[in-house]
């Protein structure tokens, strides 16, 4: 998997100072259904209460795609309310999806929150300016974010999420299609992951 990384100052979304933020579809964490998202032996199955939030912008101006699979309101935060260095950053799952794409799943977790706890137990953690999906880093004093442009990435936030901090409108694109990852499974043979499956 090659990962292009666009400045991109939001954890999901825009390249200019005031939008810095990422779309969201659901604003109360709830349980992480095992249909929805997750694989059954996934640990963030049915166990973890989270908020979905997408990370991805278009790859031109770093803004969220004028398009969208969930629906035709967005909630878009401020990156850094959500992510920042009080924050620590989980890999939650991947689904190799038979196809050019990988659909990534991150958990972003206050520190020291249950949801923290949770995590600390079970899932890989990741370096927040230091990883191949999502950073998160300092520079001339305020706070830059990336993603990996050419996975399908989506984060959940672990607290809930006040939606006053950012802004709900309704999208200017097309309503896509749900994505999921219901029937995912991992492609044994896929090169680009490389997953071993085990029996
Ligand atoms: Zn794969």
């Amino acid at each position: 998997m090659s990962y292009n990384r666009t400045p991109n100052r939001s954890v999901p979304c825009h390249n200019r100072t005031p939008y810095r933020s990422v779309p969201c579809h659901i604003m109360e964490p709830h349980i992480v259904s095992a249909i929805q998202h997750g694989s059954h032996g996934s640990p963030i199955s049915a166990k973890l209460e989270g908020i979905f939030f997408s990370c991805n912008t278009e790859f031109n101006t770093g803004k969220p795609p004028q398009d969208s699979p969930y629906g035709r309101y967005r909630a878009e935060i401020p990156a850094e309310k959500l992510f920042n260095p009080n924050t620590n950053l989980y890999f939650g799952d991947l689904y190799c999806m038979y196809t050019a794409y990988h659909y990534v799943i991150l958990v972003i977790a206050p520190a020291g929150s249950p949801g923290d706890e949770f995590c600390k137990q079970r899932l890989p953690q990741l370096s927040l300016n230091d990883n191949k999906f999502l950073t998160c880093s300092e520079e001339h004093g305020s706070l830059v974010f990336h993603h990996a442009q050419d996975v399908i990435l989506e984060v959940i936030y672990t607290d809930p999420v006040d939606l006053s901090l950012g802004t709900v409108a309704e999208i200017i694109g097309h309503q896509l299609m749900s994505l999921s990852t219901a029937n995912a499974k991992k492609d044994p043979s896929c090169k680009t992951c490389n997953i071993s499956v085990g029996r």
